[in-house]
């Protein structure tokens, strides 16, 4: 089922699902189990799994030559996304990006994803790859999520790149990423949320935001969005802090902002534990007040570590 009608269908209370990460290569699919059974007692209607552009490594040769070669770390979203649909009958949402395919390899995920049964996806340009300074495209791919989304769109209209004679159209529900702090290429918050409005104005139909912990952040940058006539749900994107660390790696990797009060509340902490207690805490704090917003789904980014996502939705769900 679409997200669309699955938030439709809930009548305002607020839903909850979560991400996953395929697991690193020579792990098994009990892996992935692991990580969502503990949560499956809060009803998911969705599930996503995130996608890894390939990474480089070198290997050195005897004569001390040094070999670029391409690998990808976490293969197997699609493989993961067929394994959910099948066992916990709930829908996973493949997250598809730019960087790493071609428009071919693309058209030929998207009907490898139909034929599955995939209502879902979440299009997106993709990070960088690490010893990239910025994101370059894939040749003949995509360079910017709109690119994707209107291939995904055009499909959806039964247009294919090449030969068009009795295409069928696809039928996806198609969700965009958003940054209520800003994307951190963006010159400013005005035009990086001219491009969210171009991607729905193509056709996205809903939203999942990058995680933020100031809910005003997400509440002004809604209502930015409603000003601005953005009328599809725009799923907040969570994740809990879980280590001391995290205040300097969560601001590096994410461009965000850590409320003062709880940065506070963390370097006071006298151990690892009670900083994780002071993140979950926040975290449940948080979530009430966004369900009293009216938020449609209470997104988890759970990096495959169920522990404190299930302990913030016992106390809310
Ligand atoms: P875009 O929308 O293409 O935007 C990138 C930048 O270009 C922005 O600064 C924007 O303002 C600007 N821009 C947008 N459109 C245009 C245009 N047409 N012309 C010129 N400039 C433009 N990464 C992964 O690799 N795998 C994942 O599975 C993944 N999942 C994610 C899930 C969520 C919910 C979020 C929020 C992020 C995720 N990411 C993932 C990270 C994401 O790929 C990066 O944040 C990436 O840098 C931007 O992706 P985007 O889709 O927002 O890009």
């Amino acid at each position: 089922m679409k997200i669309t009608e699955h938030i439709k269908n809930a009548n305002g209370k607020t839903l909850f699902s979560f991400e996953l990460l395929p697991p690193v290569k020579g792990q098994r699919i009990e892996n992935i189990y692991d990580a969502i059974d503990p949560l499956m007692e809060f009803k998911p209607p969705f599930i996503d799994v995130t996608y890894h552009r390939e990474d480089f490594i070198y290997k050195q040769h005897p004569n001390g030559l040094l070999e670029q070669v391409s690998y990808r770390k976490r293969p197997g979203t699609v493989a993961i996304c067929a394994a959910i649909i099948n066992r916990y009958k709930v829908d996973a949402v493949p997250h598809l990006i730019c960087g790493g395919f071609t428009k071919e390899e693309t058209e030929n995920a998207l009907i490898d994803l139909q034929f599955l049964g995939i209502d879902n996806v979440l299009v997106l340009r993709g990070d960088a790859r690490k010893g990239d300074a910025s994101f370059i495209p894939t040749p003949g791919g995509h360079a910017y999520a709109t690119d994707l989304l209107q291939q995904v769109v055009n499909l959806n209209r039964g247009v294919y790149l090449h030969d068009n004679s009795d295409a069928q159209k696809s039928d996806f529900c198609i969700g965009v990423a958003a940054y209520p702090e800003k994307h951190f290429e963006a010159p400013n918050m005005k035009t990086d949320f001219d491009y969210l409005k171009m991607k729905i104005d193509m056709g996205a139909n809903f939203i999942v935001t990058q995680m933020f912990f100031d809910n005003q952040k997400y509440f002004d940058f809604v209502n930015l969005c409603r000003e601005n006539g953005i009328t599809v749900p725009i799923i907040p994107g969570l994740k809990p802090i879980t280590s001391s660390k995290q205040l300097v790696s969560l601001p590096k990797i994410f461009h965000l902002d850590l409320p003062e009060d709880l940065t506070k509340a963390i370097t006071s902490c006298t151990s690892e534990k009670d900083v994780k207690e002071v993140g979950i805490e926040f975290m449940i704090e948080q979530c009430k007040e966004l369900i009293k917003f009216g938020a449609p789904v209470l997104h988890f980014y759970t990096m495959s570590n169920p522990g404190p996502t299930k302990r913030i939705a016992e106390a809310i769900f």
